[in-house]
């Protein structure tokens, strides 16, 4: 491929998906203003119109945001390649650290510092200014700071390593490379699942053992119901930093733990609560986790064989605003530029990854009212709605490329009709 070809294409994929994505946020803005004044028939008697309308409100405030967001990424986006951000910096780099693997870790961690630094001032925003306006903001800027500093650290020291193995096969392990980076990051993955509930979400939140003995004989009883073994019950302490509820499994094989929100706990009644733990466990069960391990550990096989053989070509390199070193490495440019360039090219196949997900919510509620109760997972899924402000009327065609859950009016028809 000519260099300028591929500048056109991803300049044109660009410009199409912020398009697209521009278009379905004032869409949504749209339909849930349309839809502000009447909660939906079906709740009219469980939500009351105040709450609605700050659900509404909420969604408006958030949509914004991530208009504002969308352009200042693309630019980002755009300076990094088109207009040669990414050339300067190598320029910049290559004095003091050479052209080896200094130079590609330094290369890399700059491109981390400076997006990290542009993100900043928005997390900051929407965390102090719109989750604070509507009631959810729990932290302090100091958890806030402090926090930053902690995911870096645990970032630098997870990241690093694996940085480096990969950057060491891409350039010693020869044509056959991507292969042992893919086994390397599956296994990397399946360490994770195992061991992050134990090793990293301590650093962050306090989790204590269950305590309430009804609600966990409850609990131990579904679990007995649906023949799930777990390696414990434990409550964690999320409302040290938002109000929004969750409820989730975490870890693989032995190692699985069952995890409240705090939040959660406080909100919903043992009824309520087993329900949503059975919606969960019907993922497990079902094996949804499984296969979307698999098809993650697909695509990566997918995308890592395409950077395989992107690599090589002087054309990747020049049509994204890169001149590549002819007496250096390339491969931590080629890493960032793929990163850069994958998410453009990809964006507008989204819904198809939603489609499969929907689908297993619909199945995990239907498990969830064969094996708990569907009224119970209705009226929780009501007072979570609530609770998080989470809009009732989304745009439909918004919701298909981003909700992994299909709309809660949905999921509530079809508990019904079950
Ligand atoms: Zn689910």
């Amino acid at each position: 491929m000519e260099p300028n070809s591929l500048s056109l294409l991803f300049a044109a994929f660009l410009i199409a998906t912020l398009a697209v994505k521009l278009w379905l946020a004032s869409r949504h803005i749209r339909h849930v203003a349309q839809h502000r004044d009447a909660v939906p028939a079906q709740f009219a008697a469980k939500i009351p119109l105040a709450a609605h309308q700050k659900a509404a409100d909420y969604t408006v405030a958030k949509t914004k945001l991530k208009i504002v967001l969308l352009v200042v990424n693309a630019a980002v986006l755009v300076g990094f390649t088109l207009l040669g951000g990414l050339q300067w910096l190598s320029v910049m780099l290559t004095p003091q650290f050479g052209t080896g693997m200094g130079y590609q870790i330094a290369l890399i961690a700059a491109v981390a510092i400076i997006s990290g630094a542009i993100d900043l001032p928005f997390d900051y925003y929407k965390q102090f200014t719109l989750e604070e306006r509507f009631g959810f903001n729990k932290m302090t800027p100091s958890l806030f700071f402090s926090d930053l500093v902690k995911h870096s650290i645990v970032g630098a020291v997870i990241g690093l390593p694996l940085l480096w193995v990969t950057l060491a096969l891409m350039e010693k392990a020869g044509s056959l490379w991507w292969l042992y980076a893919w086994l390397l990051w599956c296994g990397f993955q399946l360490f994770m699942l195992s061991f992050y509930q134990s090793l990293v979400a301590p650093l962050f939140n306090k989790f204590t053992p269950l305590e309430d003995d009804s609600l966990r004989a409850r609990i131990e009883g579904l679990m007995q119901r649906v023949g799930f073994a777990s390696k414990g019950l434990f409550v964690m302490d999320g409302s040290r930093r938002s109000a929004h509820g969750n409820a989730y499994f975490s870890g693989f094989g032995a190692a699985k733990r069952i995890v409240f929100f705090d939040t959660l706990l406080s909100r919903l009644a043992p009824n309520e609560i087993e329900a949503v733990l059975a919606h969960e466990l019907g993922h497990f069960k079902l094996n949804h986790v499984i296969k979307r391990v698999g098809v993650m550990f697909v695509l990566s096989l997918v995308f890592l064989a395409l950077l395989g053989w992107l690599k090589g070509q002087a054309w990747f390199y020049l049509g994204l605003g890169v001149t590549p070193l002819l007496d250096g490495s390339n491969d931590a440019m080629a890493l960032i530029l793929f990163m850069f360039a994958l998410p453009v090219f990809t964006f507008l196949f989204s819904p198809l990854l939603s489609i499969t997900s929907r689908k297993n919510e619909f199945e995990a509620d239907a498990f969830a009212a064969k094996h708990s109760n569907s009224q119970d997972l209705i009226s929780a899924l009501v007072k979570l709605y609530e609770d998080n402000a989470s809009t009732l009327t989304p745009d439909p065609l918004h919701s298909a490329f981003y909700d992994s859950h299909p709309p809660a009016s949905v999921r509530v028809q079809k508990l019904l009709a079950a």
